[in-house]
C-alpha cells in the first residue's frame, strides 16, 4: 500500500532523514520547510498523510493542525505530530487540535510506521466509503439525514477488574461517552443483533502477556464487533507491541500510565470517527436498496426484477424445477385517476402492492414494473399451484375494496392476470424475453376477455 507523505519540519536534515526511512518503506514524499507552506501543499497536493514537527518558527504545530481541520479541503488527511518536547500540555494541545498521534522523539521506527499504515489503512476504508456516497448522491437518492452527535458507548477491557474500573473513574466527567467494564469473555459473547459498544478499551495484556492483541483480532473476525473502534493500552516503551496492535487492527493506542485527559481526547476522537463511518456505511447500504426499489410502493423495481428473473431461469435450469411468472395490471386504472385524483390513483397502488405481497411466499419476488403493471416470479412452483395462486390473488383484490383517502370513499378494484408457466427445457422457458412476451400475450388476452380474469400460458407451448 503506498501513499504520499507530506513531511513537514523547519531543519533540513530532518525532513531528510525522514525521506529516506519513508522512501525505503515505499512511500511517496512531499516536504514543507514551514508552516505556511504545508497549509499551500497540503491544499494543493492532497497528501495522504501529515508529518507535522511541532516547533517551527513561523507557526506552530498545533496551529497548522488547527487549520488543516478547519478546511474541508484538508479536514479528513491523518496528522502525526512529532516533537522532542516531553510536555504533556503539548500533547494534549495537539490531539485536541486535530492530531491523530503525537510521538517523541526520538522516533522509534517500528511505531511510526505501524502507525502510518495503520492511518493509511483507516483513511481508504473512509475514502471508499465516501465515494460510494457520492456515487448514491449522483444517482439522485436524497441526502442522508443529518444525525445529531449521540454520545457513544465504550467497554473497557482489563485483565484485573479493578484497573478497567480505575480507568472507568479517572474518565468520569471527562467523556460524553457511556462506560462500561468488561470481561474478555463478555465482549466474545455480544449477539449481532444487540447494540455493540462503539468502542473497545482493551489493556494489551490482559491475564497473560498479548492476550488483548487476542481479543483485538477476535472482535475483528466478529460480525457484531467488526466495524468497532479498538484502542489498546500498551505499556510504555514496549514498541513491538504497539506496532503488532496497528498491524492487527487496531484503530489507536495509548500508552500506559496514561493522562485521564489523554485518555478522554483519544476516546472521543475515536468515537466520532466510528460514528461517522457508520453513517456513512448506512447510507451506502440506503442507496442500495434505494436503487432497487419502487419508492411509491417500496416493491422492487424493473431495475432489480430482470436479472432477478434471469437467475431463477437459469437456476432452474440446473435444478429442472417449474416456476412461473405473472404480469398483473390494474383494470380501468386510468379511471379511478379521472374519477378521483391522482393521489387517490397512488394510493390504490400502494394498497394493491400491500395486498399482492400478503398473499404470496417470501420467495416469490414481486416488482412494480410500470405504471400500474406488476412482475411477479414464483421460483419452484409447479403449474397447479402457480394457477391457484394467481387466481386466488385475483378474487382476494376484487373482494378487498380500496379505502381511499380523505374519508372519500372506497373503490372496488379489479386485475387481470398473465401467468406464464416454465418447466425448464420446454420452449419458450428458457430465456425471459420469451417468457415474458408469453406473459404479456396472455394478459392481453385476459384483457380483451373482459378484464378481472387469469390467462394461462402452458409451458408446452
Ligand atoms: P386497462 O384495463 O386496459 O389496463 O386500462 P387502464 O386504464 O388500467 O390502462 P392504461 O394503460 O390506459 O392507463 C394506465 C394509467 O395508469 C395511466 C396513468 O395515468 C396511470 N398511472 C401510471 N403510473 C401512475 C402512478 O404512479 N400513479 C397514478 N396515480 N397513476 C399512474
Ligand atoms: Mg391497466
Ligand atoms: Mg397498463
Amino acid at each position: 500500500m503506498a501513499g504520499r507523505i507530506l513531511v513537514v519540519d523547519d531543519i533540513a536534515t530532518n525532513r531528510i532523514v525522514m525521506k529516506v526511512r519513508l522512501a525505503e518503506a515505499c512511500y511517496e514524499v512531499l516536504q514543507a520547510e514551514d508552516g505556511r507552506a504545508a497549509l499551500d501543499i497540503a491544499q494543493r497536493e492532497r497528501p495522504d498523510l501529515i508529518l507535522l514537527d511541532m516547533m517551527m518558527a513561523d507557526m506552530d504545530g498545533v496551529e497548522v493542525c488547527r487549520r488543516l481541520r478547519a478546511d474541508p479541503e484538508t479536514a479528513d488527511i491523518p496528522i502525526i505530530v512529532i516533537t522532542a518536547s516531553r510536555q504533556s500540555d503539548h500533547k494534549m494541545r495537539a490531539l485536541a487540535a486535530g492530531a491523530d498521534e503525537f510521538l517523541p522523539k526520538p522516533l522509534d521506527e517500528l511505531t511510526l510506521l505501524a502507525r502510518v499504515r495503520s492511518l493509511l489503512r483507516a483513511r481508504e476504508t473512509a475514502q471508499e466509503l465516501a465515494l460510494r456516497d457520492s456515487t448514491r448522491r449522483a444517482l439522485g437518492f436524497a441526502e442522508a439525514a443529518e444525525i445529531f452527535a449521540r454520545p457513544g458507548t465504550a467497554a473497557l477491557i482489563s485483565g484485573q477488574r479493578e484497573q478497567a474500573l480505575s480507568w472507568k473513574t479517572a474518565l468520569k466527567g471527562r467523556v460524553q461517552t457511556g462506560l462500561t467494564v468488561m470481561t474478555r469473555t463478555q465482549a466474545l459473547a455480544l449477539p449481532e443483533t444487540s447494540a455493540s459498544p462503539d468502542l473497545f478499551v482493551i489493556a494489551a495484556d490482559l491475564d497473560r502477556p498479548g492476550v488483548g492483541l487476542r481479543l483485538l483480532t477476535d472482535l475483528r473476525a466478529r460480525a457484531a464487533t467488526r466495524h468497532a473502534a479498538i484502542m489498546i493500552v500498551v505499556t510504555e516503551g514496549d514498541h513491538q507491541t504497539a506496532a503488532m496492535a496497528l498491524d492487527l487492527g487496531a484503530t489507536d493506542l495509548i500508552a500506559a500510565p496514561f493522562d485521564p485527559q489523554e485518555m478522554a481526547l483519544r476516546l472521543e476522537a475515536q468515537i466520532q470517527r466510528k460514528h461517522q463511518a457508520d453513517r456513512l456505511r448506512a447510507s451506502v447500504k440506503d442507496g442500495l436498496r434505494m436503487a432497487v426499489t419502487d419508492p411509491l410502493t417500496g416493491l422492487f423495481n424493473r431495475r432489480y426484477a430482470l436479472p432477478h428473473l434471469r437467475q431463477i431461469v437459469s437456476r432452474a435450469t440446473e435444478t429442472e424445477r417449474p416456476f412461473a411468472v405473472m404480469l398483473l395490471d390494474i383494470d380501468r386504472f386510468k379511471t379511478v385517476n379521472d374519477r378521483h385524483g391522482h393521489a387517490a390513483g397512488d394510493v390504490v397502488l400502494q394498497q394493491i402492492a400491500q395486498q399482492i405481497a400478503a398473499n404470496l411466499r417470501p420467495v416469490d419476488m414481486i416488482a412494480r414494473i410500470g405504471g400500474e403493471e406488476f412482475l411477479i416470479v414464483l421460483p419452484e412452483t409447479a403449474p397447479g399451484l402457480a394457477s391457484r395462486t394467481a387466481e386466488r390473488l385475483r378474487q382476494q383484490i376484487g373482494a378487498t375494496p380500496v379505502l381511499l383517502p380523505g374519508g372519500i370513499g372506497s373503490l372496488v378494484i379489479s386485475v387481470s392476470i398473465g401467468l406464464a408457466l416454465c418447466d425448464p427445457g420446454a420452449e419458450g422457458c428458457n430465456d425471459i424475453d420469451a417468457i415474458l412476451s408469453r406473459a404479456d400475450a396472455a394478459l392481453y388476452r385476459a384483457k380483451s376477455n373482459g378484464r378481472n380474469k387469469v390467462t394461462i400460458s402452458p409451458s408446452a407451448a
